[in-house]
């Protein structure tokens, strides 16, 4: 992959620019150009009617003849637009000598920079590249933002142009004016803009800063699901793109994180099994330090937020601290792991009830009601239980499940890196050494994880491979996998 283009926004009013070519694709560019304001000058041996006008009326300034190098003598930017490769070519060459920005028409290699397909509403511009691989993707994506965006945010955007400096005066804290913004890009006023009236506008924006009341924090605490960004809600989007602040665990993927607004700070507190280098006070305490800023703090857990992720105990700090706070569900492990693993929880006949547990350390494990978990036809979804799948086969033997009944760890479930094993709770901690099962994973026992061998869908194919008998011993057990 090359390196990928910088996006600029030229202003070019006032400022040389060179067209090369006097046909339609000149013209198209030639309308641009003026557009944005160019001094252009167009050289070519003739010109198409509108070229030629344009020229007769002043606009433009003509070069007859064949390209003539000294033509780029003053300019700041030159656009080849012939249909001879070999003066596109020599444009190209001659202007990189000079070192001017060129375009070729239809030929990226020739250029040191594109023309993206783009869409404005007033003083609001999208530009799209497609770096010139594929311009009809960009056509096209430009095609289908155009018929969803309301004509009536270029309105919107030049009055808040012309609002800027009082807002600017009114709300110096940038994060405190980004507040009032929002709320009325949300409210009453820009959707009055839309349909022209700007009386209603200007009321909700004198209400605004006339009100302005004490930047109010909150937190809202999102599920980030299991990793396939994908899975995250529309609501979580939302708030990810609130955020001013994102506290987030190690367990949230990259690709989720890249969602959020860009210039959201983002703190990771990482707290993996056994290295707890932020506590879970130091975390209460750096929620409510940043919603007493004034900040839309957004806390991100993988999964589900009040599935194992200590949602409630940061939901009482908050309380306690007088917080307002929202709550936004999120895709739990055990759900990601069933679906993409073709694994269903629940099945007429195999299992009539599924039940969330965590095995992570010797408390959980010793407070679990074992002879209820035992129980058949019912799935178990166990959430960290990579350390503690030898007690946890011990307890349920002990308690009467069968030795026979089948398993499925699934390890980064939903992500690309997916992986699943499958298997019987006999051979269970054996077969997750042997396979080097690393956290995170999910255990799904029950009669229902034998169905991920036929029902698999997603990622690599399922590891089913047995035990040779004897080769319980990991190192044995790793070499058998390996030579499988
Ligand atoms: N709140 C989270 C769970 C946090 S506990 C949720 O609702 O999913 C952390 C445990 O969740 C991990 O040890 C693992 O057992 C499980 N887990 C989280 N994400 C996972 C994933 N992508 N694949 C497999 N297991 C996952």
């Amino acid at each position: 992959m090359p390196a990928p283009l910088f996006p600029v926004f030229l202003d070019l009013a006032g400022r040389r620019v060179l067209l090369v070519g006097g046909g339609a694709v000149a013209r198209r560019k030639a309308e641009a150009l003026l557009e944005a304001g160019a001094r252009l000058v167009v050289g070519a041996p003739a010109l198409e009617p509108w070229l030629a006008r344009a020229a007769a009326e002043g606009r433009l300034e003509h070069r007859a003849g064949h390209f003539d190098p000294d033509w780029l003598e003053g300019v700041w930017l030159a656009i080849a637009a012939t249909d001879d490769a070999a003066v596109n070519a020599a444009v190209a060459r001659e202007a990189g000598a000079r070192r001017i920005w060129v375009n070729v028409v239809d030929e990226a290699p020739r250029c040191s920079f594109q023309v993206p397909a783009r869409i404005e509403r007033g003083p609001l511009q999208i530009a799209i590249s497609s770096r010139g691989e594929a311009p009809m993707l960009a056509r096209w994506l430009r095609e289908k933002l155009e018929t969803e965006l309301d004509p009536g945010l270029g309105r919107f955007a030049e009055w808040l142009g012309s609002k800027r400096a009082a807002l600017r005066a009114r709300f110096p804290d940038p994060v405190r004016r980004r507040q009032v913004l929002e709320a009325l890009l949300r409210g009453p006023a820009s959707d009055a803009l839309r349909r022209g009236d700007t009386a209603t506008a200007e009321q909700a924006l004198d209400a605004a800063l006339a009100e302005a009341p004490a930047a109010q924090g909150r937190v809202i605490l999102v599920g980030a699901g299991p990793g396939d960004p994908g899975l995250l809600t529309l609501r979580g989007l939302r708030a990810l793109n609130q955020a001013d602040v994102i506290l987030h665990d190690r367990l949230v993927s990259p690709e989720v994180l890249a969602l959020a607004r860009r210039d959201a700070e983002r703190i990771e507190v990482a707290k993996e099994a056994g290295t707890h280098h932020v506590t879970q006070q130091r975390i209460h305490e750096l929620l409510v330090e940043h919603a007493r800023a004034g900040r839309t703090v957004v806390r991100l857990k993988g999964g589900d937020p009040f599935v194992f992720g200590r949602g409630g105990e940061e939901l009482e700090a908050l309380r306690a601290a007088g917080i307002p706070y929202e709550v936004v569900p999120g895709i739990t492990a055990a759900l990601a792991c069933g679906a993409y693993s073709g694994i269903p929880l629940t099945h007429r006949g195999h299992a009539q009830s599924v039940r969330f547990v965590t095995a992570h350390c010797r408390d959980s494990i010793d407070t679990l009601d074992w002879a209820a978990l035992a129980q058949e036809r019912q799935t178990l979804a166990v959430y960290m239980g990579v350390q503690g799948l030898a007690t946890l086969r011990e307890r349920l033997l002990a308690h009467g499940r069968a030795a026979s009944t089948p398993f499925a760890l699934v390890e980064n479930g939903s992500r690309p890196e997916q992986r699943v094993l499958l298997g019987t709770l006999g051979e269970l901690p054996e077969r997750a050494a042997a396979a080097g099962i690393r956290s995170p994973a999910l255990l799904i026992l029950g009669e229902v994880a034998a169905l991920g061998a036929r029902l698999h869908w997603f990622g690599a194919a399922p590891i089913t491979h047995r035990l040779a008998p004897g080769a319980e011993a990991p190192a044995a057990a790793a070499r058998s996998t390996l030579a499988a």
